[in-house]
């Protein structure tokens, strides 16, 4: 099982557009970031966690051919925008793809993409399904269980697959979802920059969850420009937790993991 990092930027993107800061000039390929998506990669199949507007780049760079489903996170732009771009996987794979999403975030979608939901020909065919906190995914390279992440005053999922956790656009980890995070090895977790806001996590912020989830290998995503240069700032990072970059593989184990 392996997790892909398809994109490790806040909403902007880095470089961000007209921006002449340092890490937006960096030529250091790890400074520069689309928005933020993983793909889970198990058995020969894939899973998309979040199309963002980079979704259709990310597909092609990876050189995606089929996917089983998609788990949107939550419904801002930069998790949701890539969404009509499912288009090809719908009509090579003749399926009506899967899109797991919480209630509130299905409404949301059937609201902003109500084309895609009118039968006319050639819309995105997407089989939105329900799902909550604590719910499993089917998904032939090992199930998926959901989390409940607080993103501000937001609940939107995280998701733990084997031994890992992958947690984007994080302030506040739930006690619930933090034992379902017991022994876990590695985790995935957004750190804005280094203030943090009202809904996204600080650096040191991140650090400290990481340290109470107990992995071996913390890996940070969901960076703004203001963060400042990979190089550097891993450097400056404890043991064990460095910064996620686009095309970052982390190997997912998947220990009586009984789903
Ligand atoms: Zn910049
Ligand atoms: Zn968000
Ligand atoms: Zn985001």
């Amino acid at each position: 099982m392996l997790l892909t990092l398809l994109g490790t930027a806040t909403s902007q993107g880095i470089p961000v557009i007209a921006c002449g800061c340092n890490v937006c000039q960096s030529t250091d390929p790890r400074d520069n970031r689309l928005r933020a998506s993983a793909l889970l990669s198990g058995k020969g199949k894939h899973f998309v966690i979040d199309t963002g507007p980079d979704f259709r780049e990310q597909m092609l760079r990876n050189q995606i051919q089929e996917i089983e489903g998609v788990i949107i996170t939550h419904e801002h732009y930069d998790h949701t925008a890539g969404l009509d771009d499912l288009r090809p996987f719908c009509f090579k794979q003749k399926i009506d793809m899967p899109v797991y999403c919480l209630p509130r975030v299905a409404a949301d979608l059937r609201n902003r993409y109500a084309y895609a939901f009118s039968g006319y020909p050639g819309v995105p065919r997407l089989d939105i399904r329900e799902v909550n906190f604590g719910d499993k995914i089917p998904f032939s390279g090992g199930n998926i269980e959901l989390l409940e992440v607080l993103h501000g005053e937001l609940p939107i999922l995280g998701i733990r697959w084997g031994d890992l956790a992958y947690l984007t656009d994080a302030k506040e980890l739930p006690a619930r979802t933090l034992v379902q995070c017991k022994g876990i090895k590695k985790a995935v977790i957004s750190a804005l920059h280094h203030a943090g806001t009202h809904s996204h996590l600080s650096l040191d912020e991140a650090i400290a969850y990481l340290k109470q989830l107990g992995v071996d290998q913390g890996i940070l995503t969901h960076f703004s420009h203001r963060m400042g240069r990979t190089a550097p700032l891993n450097a400056e990072l404890p043991e064990g937790v460095e910064c996620g970059w686009d095309g970052m593989r982390i190997l997912v184990d998947s220990p009586a993991f009984g789903l």
